[in-house]
């Protein structure tokens, strides 16, 4: 089964009197543990990729389906349920809560999912070792620099075993040194533990070393 498999996705937005057609048949599959990259110039559709195939914002046409499950026809509490099961997602800006802990915004997700709260931390733990963040699981985001922060979104990202992990400039907030960083220590945990992600990137050096590279040309994917 395919992590995750969009066929024939088009969305447009309203604009002005007419419309602005951003995908127009978006085809695209990622398999268990692949890692693609995607590579396009601003305004070229990525982030509404990564919210369509994040059952963020639905398609107007076409299918997605994650981990086997076709979203066409479910409603907004399914779509919901299989997101919060199947998708983890990383921003520019590390969106973690700041009033927690790097080790509390990692068990969140867990304990959400009725995970039990010694379970929840020694995983945590172990997920912020393999980032080489642990050190700092007592601190509040505020406490931590650029890179500490995205690696604890890293972390809180993929708590949940996601079938696919959506990246949207991950490190493009990051000076260059800290953005290889922690752009090493994500394709070391992907590869550990066999994750599938979509990455939107800038950074072709960092593209170049994942598994595919694809790009967005007037709507629809190709493979770079
Ligand atoms: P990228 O992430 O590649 O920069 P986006 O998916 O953000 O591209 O945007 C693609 C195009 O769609 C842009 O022209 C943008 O202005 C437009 N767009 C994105 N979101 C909306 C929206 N919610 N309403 C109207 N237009 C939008
Ligand atoms: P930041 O650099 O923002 O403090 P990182 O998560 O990137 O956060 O850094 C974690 C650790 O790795 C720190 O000890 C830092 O000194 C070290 N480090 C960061 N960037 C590099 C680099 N380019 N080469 C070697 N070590 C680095």
């Amino acid at each position: 089964t395919a992590a995750l498999h969009l066929a024939g996705v088009e969305r447009s937005y309203r604009e002005g009197e007419g419309k602005l057609a951003v995908l127009r048949g978006v085809d695209l599959t990622l398999e268990p543990g692949e890692l693609v990259a995607l590579v396009a110039p601003s305004g070229a559709g990525k982030s509404t990729l990564l919210h369509i195939a994040a059952l963020l914002e639905r398609a107007d046409k076409g299918s997605v389906s994650v981990a086997g499950v076709e979203t066409t026809g479910l409603g907004d509490a399914a779509l919901t349920e299989l997101r919060r099961a199947s998708i983890g997602m990383i921003y520019q800006f590390h969106h973690l809560l700041p009033d927690f802990t790097a080790l509390e915004n990692v068990t969140l997700p867990m304990r959400l999912a009725g995970a039990d709260k010694k379970v929840a931390d020694s995983a945590a733990h172990a997920l912020l070792s393999e980032l080489d963040v642990d050190r700092r699981a007592g601190h509040r985001p505020g406490e931590l620099s650029g890179g500490e922060r995205q690696r604890v979104a890293i972390a809180r990202a993929v708590a949940n075993r996601p079938a696919v992990l959506l990246a949207d400039e991950p490190t493009g907030n990051l000076d260059p040194g800290t953005a290889e960083h922690v752009f090493n220590a994500f394709v070391r945990l992907a590869r550990s533990t066999g994750l599938s992600a979509l990455v939107a990137t800038h950074n072709h050096e960092l593209a170049d070393r994942m598994d595919r590279r694809v790009t967005l040309v007037d709507g629809r994917c190709e493979t770079l």
